[in-house]
């Protein structure tokens, strides 16, 4: 029978998962989970799931959950290895983070895998190193579905000692992990990647909608774009047509998904960004100036961010 061990550091203490044709030694680690809402509270399940033993906190109360609660942020990061923050925006983790730092014990690492500014992701990271800790920005991609099937991607930020540490929980709550540089890289990633995100599905509405005034079939149009030089995920995995590509949120009446709101946060996130480093993004800027007039003032949010394709449908030349 194959036999597969994996020693993932020195020990604390170790579990022996067996399977049918493999055993695994895999360490159980204690994990502070701070931020229980539609994202972490599957991501914290799926570690308990593993055998570590996550002690979460979430300042709304939680429901009876197997999981152990901890009274504060602070209480659950007190004698943790790692802890992983899942918050609303870069304020808060500010927050939590300096209650958190001065509980954790040297050598643990702070793991953050909000979706946050980058500036807010290095003095985080700075301050946890300032007090002996290690530290990763680490946001994800791959939504509500992604955290409950553990196949989020994480793009990760900070130094490799802390990524192999963390290495084993990504490997449970994702299938993929891409350290992409030094804290405030992991954010960097996310914020391009979305902004790439906001522009295409935009320009794929927009083709779309003008291709149904000049009276060509979207079918048609998304077997020519799909194979062709305008090709992109937002066409080929996420068609906003309903009935044409693949399922997506346009086959459910637009139900997210991915809010239009989430990518209105991050299109800002990337808008930031640009401001502090002195970049030109135009088509970044206009992205989310459209993202903010349909959630803010039209009927976008709640709604995925490919109901743009209806707003485009309905809307003519000069209006
Ligand atoms: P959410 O609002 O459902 O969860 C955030 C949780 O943080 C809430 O339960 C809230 O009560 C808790 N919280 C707020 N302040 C707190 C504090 N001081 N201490 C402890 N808990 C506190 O949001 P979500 O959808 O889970 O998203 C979390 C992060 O992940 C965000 O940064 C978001 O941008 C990012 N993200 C979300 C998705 C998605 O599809 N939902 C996808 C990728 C990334």
């Amino acid at each position: 029978m194959p036999r597969r061990l994996r020693w993932t550091r020195s020990s604390r203490h170790w579990v022996r998962m067996n399977c049918i044709s493999t055993y695994e030694e895999r360490e159980v680690m204690k994990i502070g989970f701070i931020g229980l809402g539609n994202m972490g509270m599957p991501m914290a399940l799926n570690l308990t799931r593993a055998g570590h033993e996550v002690r979460g906190f979430d300042v709304v109360a939680v429901p009876e959950i197997p999981l152990g609660q901890a009274s504060s942020a602070a209480d659950a990061a007190r004698g943790a290895d790692v802890v992983i923050t899942m918050l609303p925006n870069g304020e808060i983790l500010s927050r939590v983070a300096a209650e958190i730092i001065p509980a954790m014990q040297p050598g643990a690492v702070l793991c953050d895998c909000s979706t946050v500014d980058v500036d807010s992701a290095r003095a985080v990271a700075e301050q946890a190193r300032a007090a002996g800790l290690g530290a990763l920005d680490a946001p994800v991609s791959g939504g509500i579905a992604g955290a409950a099937g553990g196949t989020l991607t994480f793009m990760v930020g900070g130094d490799e000692a802390a990524f192999a540490t963390v290495s084993p929980l990504f490997e449970t709550m994702g299938k993929k992990a891409v350290l992409c540089g030094p804290s405030g890289a992991g954010q960097a990633a996310k914020i391009c990647n979305n902004m790439i995100l906001g522009v295409t599905m935009i320009a794929t509405c927009e083709a779309f909608a003008l291709a149904e005034k000049l009276g060509l079939d979207p079918q048609k149009l998304f077997d020519v774009v799909s194979t062709s030089s305008g090709s992109s995920w937002s066409v080929n995995a996420y068609c906003p047509v309903p009935g044409v590509g693949p399922q997506s949120p346009a086959d459910n009446d637009y139900k997210p998904g991915f809010a239009s709101e989430l990518m209105l946060k991050d299109l800002r996130l990337a808008q930031m960004a640009a401001e502090s480093a002195d970049a030109d993004t135009p088509m970044g800027l206009l992205a989310s100036q459209l993202y903010a007039r349909f959630v803010e003032d039209e009927d976008g949010r709640g709604r995925d961010f490919s109901a743009m394709l209806p707003r485009f449908a309905q809307r003519h030349r000069n209006s």
